[in-house]
């Protein structure tokens, strides 16, 4: 099979199911087809690497040189950006194949893909359920074959929730690890980016070309590139699962816990070991990411303002009233909440009394993590409390909304490498995701485990 004829088989599948699960904002099969014509000619030469030919879709939060990139925002929904993340370079680089833009909620926020100006995605397995979010289209687009894999990011769980909610496999690499240059940013000290695709092994090869340094984002990692698929045929033996006990308790829905329990089983006939943990903070990681995120965005979001890039509003008296007219038009709901609530806890009066309070909650909870992962390799548990919710049932109350974050949120404040991997079906035959979470760099173990198991 050619890329052209691959890269066309997607196009097709993406023309006849994308108009009812909405999982793509833009597709342009010319383009697409020309850099599969590019990658056939560059395997014809024997040039070729792992990911050369193969279409990869890209979550409308990264740069793509040419593309609509619209973050799923009205105030972007005319930015064709003129540059590439480093995540699309290094893509191009290896050869691959841009198959479109990916839906998802306005600015990544949000866990339900609710909140993107270019309307819901439908989960695949249930056109009445959310895909989750903030990747939803991203996840979406795996689960339902319109796209072999894919880029999404995770300032709180956005590569994780959905990808459980979905039914495939994700992975939000340490902090640092996948440069930050191009991705349009939400909360800084928590956007990272990652690859969601059906196995563990597609993501390994993902991250071999997503992750490494890149000096124009300056909390990028200076290491030496890691090959994650070095350690996927390691036998589990004498591993050390970690089972945080507050992710079990009041709060985890029947059916999850039983899907978490079968896989926990599993893990065991494969050699590991399972311990007790205890991360007594973490009921806290809620409270202090929706101060710590929302300050960000604040901040992040101030660029936004019709001036340079991006949507005016096309009546207006003087600068001040371009600014307010262009931002009132320009964001949503869930946006202009999170802006206020950011000016808000940084604001003179307050700043110490919840964003100061918020950091020093987040060295707290990272070190529980590195206490717990003391007695053992990895910790588990679920991803999300429940499985994907129905559209429209959170939509009015963004507290349930971030409430259903609780088991995600605190691996991003401890800028731990989170992964989330298919674990059968709970209530609805809606998809469960089990979620791994190793310690600073742990990828390949992570990756390696995940293989196994699957
Ligand atoms: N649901 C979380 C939020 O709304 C996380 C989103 C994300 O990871 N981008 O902020």
């Amino acid at each position: 099979l050619s890329s052209v004829e691959l890269t066309r088989l997607y196009l097709d599948r993406i023309s006849s199911l994308n108009p009812t699960l909405n999982a793509f904002i833009t597709v342009d099969p010319d383009k697409s087809l020309a850099m599969a014509a590019a990658a056939d000619a560059r395997i014809a030469a024997g040039q070729a690497g792992p990911l050369t030919g193969v279409p990869i879709a890209h979550k409308d939060i990264f740069c793509t040189e040419g593309w609509l990139t619209s973050a799923g925002s009205k105030i972007l929904s005319n930015f064709v950006s003129p540059y590439n993340a480093h995540v699309i370079e290094q893509f191009n680089a290896a050869g691959s194949v841009i198959l479109g833009k990916l839906n998802m909620d306005e600015f990544a926020m949000g866990s339900s893909n609710e909140n993107s100006y270019y309307g819901p995605v439908k989960n695949p397995w249930d056109l009445q359920a959310v895909p989750g979010g903030s990747s939803g289209g991203s996840a979406a687009a795996v689960a339902a074959r319109l796209a072999p894999a894919v880029t999404a990011t995770d300032t709180g769980g956005s590569i994780r929730q959905p990808a459980g909610f979905c039914g495939v496999t994700g992975i939000k690499p340490t902090y640092g690890n996948v440069s930050r240059y191009g991705m349009i940013a939400f909360a800084s000290s928590l956007d990272q980016g990652g690859p969601i695709a059906k196995t563990a092994e597609d993501c390994a090869l993902l991250l071999n070309v997503m992750a490494g340094f890149d000096a124009r984002d300056a909390t990028s990692l200076d290491r030496p590139k890691e090959d994650y698929t070095r350690d996927l045929a390691q036998p589990l033996t004498g591993l050390r699962i970690g089972l945080p006990k507050e992710y079990f308790g009041d709060g985890l829905s029947n059916d999850v816990a039983a899907a978490i329990d079968t896989a926990i089983g599993e893990f065991k006939k494969l050699g590991a070991e399972v311990v007790e943990v205890s991360l007594p903070r973490s009921r806290l990681a809620i409270a202090a990411y929706y101060v710590i995120a929302p300050a960000e965005a604040s901040s992040n979001l101030s660029r936004f303002d019709g001036v340079r890039y991006g949507r005016r509003a096309a009546e207006y008296t003087d600068l001040n009233d371009m600014y307010k007219k262009s931002r009132a038009e320009g964001f949503g709901t869930e946006v202009k909440r999170r802006i206020l609530t950011g000016t808000y806890v940084l604001s003179h009066g307050y700043y110490d009394a919840y964003y100061i309070k918020a950091q020093q909650l987040r060295r707290l909870i990272a070190n529980d993590f590195q206490d717990a992962l003391k007695q053992c390799d990895v910790i588990m548990g679920p991803v999300a409390p429940t499985v994907a919710w129905n559209l429209g049932e959170k939509a009015d109350d963004p507290v349930a909304m971030y409430l259903a974050d609780i088991y995600t949120l605190a691996i991003n404040l401890a800028g731990l490498p989170g992964m989330s991997i298919p674990v059968g079906f709970g209530a609805k035959h809606r998809p469960v995701g089990l979620q791994i979470i190793g310690n600073y760099f742990a990828e390949a173990k992570m990756l390696n485990i995940a293989h196994q198991y699957q």
